[in-house]
């Protein structure tokens, strides 16, 4: 019989300690940013059906915005070479312009037009004085000179030429953008294809939220979240269940996944103990990256290609699940997906909370913005508490070296809609 004995000195006892061999999170990017590239193919798409969709080709005005050159105001318009300073007083000619309905005769020099706002500049007008700037009798106006040349009128294309790009690809069609189409006459666009990711949980503790009672299991928190997520990101979220702690159950699901997804999203069994799979099938292809990177929340997060998919292999505690989706996953499916890079936009706030950090690993603490426009923090960071999570509204992000933080001090806050 072998006795017990303590293990013995690790063989990397002598390496540097944890924060010096790590990967910093912008090394990370950068390599992701690197290597990355979109896989998903375009198809036509017709505008009104098109939100939420990337453009995979700029869309090209059809038309001019505005089409014709026209009135921004309610008002008198006239000829600017017929006025000069002072008092102007200029005879109406009978009828008016308005949107619409245009006025089709000229309108001599020296004369004055009623016309409303979005109604297209007759000829012989190139001025309009506002409305509320005049007085009028019905058949003469009198209003204050000077007026600018071409005051209170909009040139035709001045926000978009016909032919211009109205948007270039990669653009995500939001309402803004939807309108800006509609409005340069683009009914159809070429777009990509949503990206479709699969989304598996991993361990044998891991049970269906509201199933069983034993407190041994946890209920599975990361799948539903991460299915949502990824339709919040208006990707085809595929869900590929949950496994147990089982190389060939595991093995079996991911053949299942490549079959159908872009790329795959796992938590759980990432890092290198016994139990961890994910990590070690990544393994077997030879294509894992076993990512140490100096992030907290965060480690270990496993990277590998699984029959020509890609596998993020994230780690199984749902705080640090949802950090690493959003800081490595976001911008990498984002690439997939056509979108092209994104670097999620923060804002500089003052700190509402101290806190002394030690160098080594970016830290990304759960945050919301407070009454007076500071960054508050979740009271712990444990990174079990879920609720924390909820409670925060995004992210306040610390560099990777010591800091000390003073209320008031200025932090990078990501509020979690930045990561859309
Ligand atoms: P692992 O990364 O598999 O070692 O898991 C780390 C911790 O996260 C453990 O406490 C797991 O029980 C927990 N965990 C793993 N997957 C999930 C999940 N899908 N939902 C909730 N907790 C999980
Ligand atoms: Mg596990």
């Amino acid at each position: 019989m072998t006795s017990l004995v303590p293990p013995r000195l690790k063989d990397d006892c002598f390496a540097l300690p944890p924060g010096v061999d790590w990967t910093p999170v912008d090394d990370a990017l950068a390599r992701l940013r690197d290597r990355l590239d979109q896989i998903v193919a375009a198809e036509d798409c017709a505008v009104h059906q098109a939100a939420g969709r990337i453009l995979a080709a700029p869309a090209i005005a059809k038309r001019a915005n505005p089409p014709g050159a026209n009135a921004a105001v309610d008002g008198y318009g006239f000829a600017h070479a017929a006025t000069s300073d002072g008092d102007q007083l200029l005879p109406l000619v009978e009828g008016r312009a308005a949107a619409g309905a245009p006025y089709g005769d000229a309108v001599p020099i020296g004369s004055a037009i009623r016309i409303l706002t979005g109604a297209l500049l007759p000829d012989g007008v190139d001025t309009i004085v506002l409305e509320e700037d005049t007085n009028t009798d019905g058949q003469r106006i009198a209003f204050e000179g000077p007026v600018r040349k071409g005051a209170n009128t909009r040139k035709a294309g001045e926000d978009v030429e016909a032919g211009a790009e109205a948007l270039p690809s990669g653009s995500r069609l939001a309402p803004p953008e939807i309108a800006l189409l509609a409005a340069t006459g683009v009914t159809e666009v070429s777009v990509f294809r949503p990206l479709r990711v699969g989304v598996l949980s991993t361990g044998d503790e891991l049970a269906e939220p509201g199933s069983v009672s034993d407190p041994s299991r946890t209920y599975d928190a990361n799948r539903p979240m991460l299915l949502s997520l990824m339709r919040d990101w208006r990707m085809d979220a595929i869900d590929l269940g949950h496994v147990r702690d089982d190389r060939e159950g595991l093995r079996q699901q991911l053949n299942e996944g490549a079959e159908h997804c872009d790329a795959i999203l796992t938590s759980g069994g990432a890092s290198a103990g016994d139990e961890d799979h994910v990590s070690a099938l990544l393994g077997e292809t030879g294509t894992r990256a076993d990512w140490r990177i100096a992030l907290k929340p965060g480690r270990p997060l496993a990277l590998g290609m699984w029959q020509g998919v890609p596998v993020f292999g994230l780690p199984g505690n749902p705080v640090a699940a949802l950090v690493c989706t959003l800081i490595f996953a976001r911008p990498a499916l984002a690439v997939l997906g056509g979108e092209g890079w994104r670097t999620p936009q923060g804002f500089t706030v003052p700190a509402a909370f101290e806190k002394n950090k030690k160098p080594g690993r970016r830290e990304y603490l759960r945050a919301r913005i407070n009454g007076d426009g500071a960054a508050e923090v979740f009271h712990s960071e444990g990174s079990g508490r879920i609720s924390g999570l909820a409670w925060a509204d995004g992210l306040v992000e610390i560099g990777d070296g010591a800091q000390t933080i003073r209320k008031g001090d200025p932090v990078r806050y990501i509020p979690y809609a930045s990561f859309r």
